[in-house]
């Protein structure tokens, strides 16, 4: 790899919300960039499920905003209707007790759901969904790319963007470079059991969400709740964190089991619920000492994710947009 290289032509693995930002940023300077996602369809985390009869955010809950980059992208996004406040009716459970929540921070989601702001962000991109990336090749100073649907992709590109969870940038890249595989190895990601639950006899006007201490469960929130929110009043319930690594391997059964279990003793009424589950394996976490983003100029591969800068929606957002605005600065004749 020549790092002294013009940048013209870049490969972006993930279209989360720090791909995406990076994507942005990299082609509003005038580099091509050429989007690469698994799934069929951009936000990665920020993410929403939906059925004929409801939907549910059943990632990202809800971001807040204090950086003035992101405050002032997140302006952008409420004027184009993809981003509203939400203001909830919180409450905390603890030890076996409800009380109210003292917590005055400002809270966001996407509208018309947590998705949204992603897809605004696709429009002008190139990307190409259903992509699985398997394989970085170094072939005389650029990158070839394979991908387990299509096989090899045609254009080679001077440098990739991996916005991905540190676990898949290391199964993905980890032997390509000792300081990538350092860093990756540092991140601490932990895994989250979802549930989203139709609960026709609860009661729904007490709360609209709540954090939960001290049980299996960290959060539980009525996703009608949200601006422009539609359908069947639907709950979304976390699995806390620590409880949710150990127990990732259970079936999704046995999972809803324990996760019922600990609803009815916080007094949700649970009959004839209907219920769908979800496994994150990569849910949150990452470096205890956040680096913004990491740059490997010998190699041209540069990294972003909420991982590397705070384990958020607005670091992975910034995380995006620096690493962009240092290959810019650092690369682009
Ligand atoms: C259950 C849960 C609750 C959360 N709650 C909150 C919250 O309340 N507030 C908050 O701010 N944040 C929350 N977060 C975190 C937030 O969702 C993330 O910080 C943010 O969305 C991460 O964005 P990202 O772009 O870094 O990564 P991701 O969103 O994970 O994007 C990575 C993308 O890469 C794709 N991909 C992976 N491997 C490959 C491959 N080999 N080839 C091609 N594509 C690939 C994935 O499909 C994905 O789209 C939560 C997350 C979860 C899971």
């Amino acid at each position: 790899m020549n790092p002294k290289r013009a940048i013209k032509k870049v490969a972006v693995i993930g279209a989360g919300i720090a791909g995406l930002s990076c994507a942005r940023a990299l082609q509003s300077s005038g580099i091509s960039v050429d989007i690469f996602e698994k799934s069929r369809g951009p936000s990665g985390r920020m993410s929403t499920r939906r059925t004929e009869d409801w939907s549910a955010d059943h990632g990202a809950q809800y971001f807040t905003a204090r950086d003035p980059r992101f405050i002032q992208e997140l302006q952008d996004w409420i004027q184009a209707g993809t981003a509203d406040t939400w203001s909830p009716k919180l409450k905390v459970y603890e030890a076996n007790a409800w009380r109210d929540s003292d917590s005055q921070e400002a809270r966001y989601v996407g509208t018309p759901n947590m998705s949204s702001p992603g897809k605004y962000l696709t429009e002008n991109l190139s990307i190409q969904y259903e992509r699985t990336i398997t394989r970085l090749e170094s072939r005389d100073g650029e990158w070839a790319l394979r991908c387990s649907e299509t096989g090899e992709i045609a254009t080679l590109y001077d440098f990739v963007v991996l916005a991905l969870p540190a676990p898949q940038v290391s199964a993905l890249a980890g032997d390509l470079d000792p300081q990538l595989a350092y860093v990756t190895g540092l991140a601490q990601m932990k895994a989250c059991w979802t549930m989203m639950a139709h609960f026709p006899k609860q009661l729904s006007e007490e709360f609209d969400a709540a954090f939960v201490n001290q049980e299996i469960i960290s959060w539980v929130c009525q996703n009608n709740s949200k601006p422009m929110r539609q359908g069947k009043l639907v709950w979304t319930i976390h699995g806390n964190p620590s409880w949710s690594q150990e127990n990732i391997e259970l079936n999704k059964e046995e999972a809803q089991t324990q996760m019922l279990a600990c609803l009815r003793s916080m007094g949700f009424d649970c009959q004839d619920s209907e219920i769908s589950m979800h496994r994150w394996r990569y849910a949150s976490g990452g470096l205890n000492n956040p680096i913004q983003f990491l740059l490997l100029p010998n190699v041209n591969l540069g990294l972003c994710g909420d991982w590397l800068n705070g384990g958020k929606v607005e670091g992975a957002w910034l995380s995006g947009l620096e690493l962009a605005s240092e290959i810019n600065n650092g690369y682009k004749n």
